[in-house]
């Protein structure tokens, strides 16, 4: 089975005046896959995002994600599924500030039943050793650099073992160097773990490295090399 699948997803905003700013996508993405969303700006990405995020729903369509068909679901049971199948990397990280690195990863399980504080610490220790924060853990976020925040927020994205990571521009506030550190890292988790990933970018470079580009123009689809 698919891991997600979107369609004849449309959205309007508006009640007047109404726009569309999604016209009917239709979307498979499979586990493993790691794929890049573009687009000039404006044309949809985020809001499509959004959509397969659980945290905006359609005007008319339908999303399923792993399996569970998110239609007519009740608030709570979106939060239960959001909790436990996504994670979420922003542009801008939208950590804690005056929390450590390492409670900033712990936060997304706090909390959780069946995930003991232990076994959420240890589980995010591993997760900063893995992207290279273990001398940082202790560090309030505002103490990090832009490139070590964003790590931080990769780690907390995995913290509750999503199947799939959902990246809304996430090396968009980021210099050269630290942007293709990011991304090296969510290609290892993919590799490594089998997160699926899907990133919206506006930088060629990484659109380039990944092996399905979904481009998405005036809410349709407009392309999609895999
Ligand atoms: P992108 O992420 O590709 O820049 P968006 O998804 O943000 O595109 O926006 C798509 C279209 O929907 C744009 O025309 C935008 O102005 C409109 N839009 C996005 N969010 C809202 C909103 N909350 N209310 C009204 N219009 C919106
Ligand atoms: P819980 O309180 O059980 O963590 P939430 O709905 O608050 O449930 O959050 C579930 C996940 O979805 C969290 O990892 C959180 O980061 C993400 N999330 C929830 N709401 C938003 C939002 N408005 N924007 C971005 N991410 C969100």
């Amino acid at each position: 089975d698919p891991l997600l699948v979107v369609e004849g997803v449309v959205k309007e905003y508006g009640q007047a005046v109404v726009s569309r700013a999604l016209d009917g996508v239709d979307l498979r993405i499979e586990k493993g896959e790691f794929a890049a969303l573009i687009g000039p700006s404006g044309s949809g990405k985020s809001t499509l995002l959004n959509i397969i995020g659980l945290l905006d729903r359609p005007t008319r369509g339908r999303v399923v994600v792993d399996g569970k068909d998110t239609t007519g679901l009740d608030e709570a049971s979106l939060t239960r599924l959001r909790a436990r199948t996504l994670g979420f990397v922003f542009q801008f990280h939208h950590l804690l500030p005056m929390f450590t690195a390492l409670e900033n990863v712990m936060l997304p399980a706090w909390g959780d039943e069946g995930f003991p504080s232990s076994a959420m610490k240890e589980r995010a220790v591993e997760l900063l050793g893995a992207v290279g924060l273990a001398d940082r853990m202790n560090f309030r976020a505002t103490a990090l650099s832009g490139g070590q925040q964003q790590r931080v927020a990769i780690a907390r994205a995995l913290s509750r073992r999503p199947p799939l990571v959902l990246a809304d521009e996430p090396t968009g506030n980021l210099d050269t160097e630290s942007s293709a550190e990011v991304f090296a890292l969510m290609r290892r988790f993919n590799r490594e773990l089998g997160t699926t990933f899907l990133v919206v970018t506006h930088d060629p470079r990484i659109a380039e490295q990944c092996e399905r580009v979904i481009e998405i123009v005036d809410g349709r689809i407009a392309s999609d090399r895999a």
